[in-house]
């Protein structure tokens, strides 16, 4: 048995010195090495007899951006294996928009729907940069229709917007931040609040484009200061005041200071002033809680003395308030809409007797057009009823024509 077992660890021995002689062969030739590669690593295979070298990670040299990303396309880049030459690319992302404001006058677009008619540009500025001589009020001024098929509208923006809704008097975007390097808007879906959601995108202005309408610098709108005798004993006192171009207040509207005591038909009363542009339309006196009526502001009066819900106009002067009498007249009912432009013409004013208020207006209709009856200055709006099969209201008393006719 034991010789045995010595025969076999000879026979196993002499093997082994067989291997290892054949082995020592191989290593005689000079191996033919070529790189192996995948994404992270690389090794040398022999071309001759296939001997192989450990796996080690890439030695990767600088990025090299090999396609800039824009704000449509996603980039890419590019690095080489300083040992291996094998190159590994990525995606950059797309560049988002940043939001900032118009710095000169800069030409401004939007893709709007089909159905739009007349295409306004509401436009203000949040951070308070845009000179009042450029405010709009709403709806905003008409914009340029530059591409029919596209339904492409263009307008020169004035410098310091920031903010814009594009328009068409009753169907809106929401509030749009301005972006230095988007100079288009497409109108994609409406939300759930029934306004169109937007994509930013660019426009390359072409040579035969119209030229774009653009502001013109109207007389800045001063502040001016109103005063509000208070006889309900409110604790604090908020003027709320819209109809301005430089834009409404914001409920409850602008904290008041008080200015002092004043007697009116006897008796004391707390007396606040604020400052509001002096062409806001209407006022809403409140404490938070509790309100006025709409005041619609008038020239003559520089005071209001509110009781109740109630108010009169006075004039306050060096500490003084005298009630005034105001004729107010009749309120100015007018037809706005497409054939105005949405603006307040003095040929579309309703004429108004004792019992009816009337506007003889010969217009030729588009379908789809629109228009609505409103007070001077949009203080009020109205809607309408019987007129019949060629005109629908909406519920924002907007109506729109069905059939197209003069
Ligand atoms: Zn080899
Ligand atoms: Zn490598």
């Amino acid at each position: 048995m034991k010789n045995v077992i010595k025969t076999i660890m000879l026979v196993l021995t002499t093997l082994c010195t067989v291997l290892a002689l054949a082995s020592c062969s191989e290593e005689e030739h000079q191996h033919s090495y070529t790189y192996e590669s995948d994404a992270t690593k690389h090794r040398q295979v022999c071309t001759e007899c296939g001997e192989e070298t450990r796996w080690d990670a890439h030695v990767w040299g600088e990025w090299e951006v090999t396609k800039e990303p824009t704000l449509d396309e996603k980039g890419s880049r590019e690095h080489t294996c300083t040992v291996c030459g094998y190159k590994g690319t990525e995606e950059i992302p797309m560049l988002t928009p940043t939001f900032g404001e118009t710095t000169d006058f800069t030409a401004f677009y939007a893709y709007v729907p089909a159905d739009f008619e007349t295409v306004n540009i509401y436009y203000w500025s949040e951070a308070e940069n845009l000179e009042s001589s450029y405010a709009v009020a709403w709806p905003g001024v008409e914009m340029t229709l530059v591409n029919e098929s596209e339904h492409l509208y263009g307008y020169t923006l004035p410098a310091g917007v920031d903010r814009v809704i594009i328009n068409d008097g009753s169907s809106q975007t929401v509030d749009v931040q301005y972006s230095p390097e988007r100079n288009a808007l497409r109108l994609d879906v409406v939300n759930s609040d029934n306004k169109y959601e937007v994509t930013y995108t660019s426009y390359q202005a072409k040579a035969d484009d119209p030229e774009l309408a653009k502001p013109e610098a109207s007389d800045p709108i001063e502040m001016i200061t109103l005063y509000v005798v208070d006889t309900n004993g409110w604790d604090v006192l908020n003027i709320h005041y819209w109809g301005s171009k430089l834009g409404d207040s914001k409920w409850p509207g602008v904290a008041s200071t008080k200015v002092g005591v004043v007697e009116v038909n006897g008796e004391s009363y707390n007396t606040y002033s604020v400052e509001v542009p002096e062409d806001a339309t209407t006022i809403i006196v409140n404490n938070g809680t509790e309100q006025t009526e709409n005041i619609a502001l008038i020239a003559e009066a520089n005071c209001v003395v509110v009781s109740g819900t109630t108010s009169v106009y006075a004039k306050y002067e060096n500490g003084t308030v005298t009630v005034v009498e105001v004729d107010l007249g009749l309120p100015e009912f007018y037809v706005v809409g497409t054939i105005s432009g949405w603006k307040f013409v003095e040929e579309n004013k309703l004429v108004i007797d004792e019992e009816t208020m009337t506007a003889t207006i010969t217009y030729t209709f588009a379908e789809g057009d629109q228009f609505k009856i409103a007070l001077s200055g949009w203080a009020g709006e109205v809607g309408s009823d019987a007129l019949g099969d060629a005109f629908s209201v909406a519920a924002d008393g907007n109506i729109t024509v069905v059939t197209a006719g003069t």
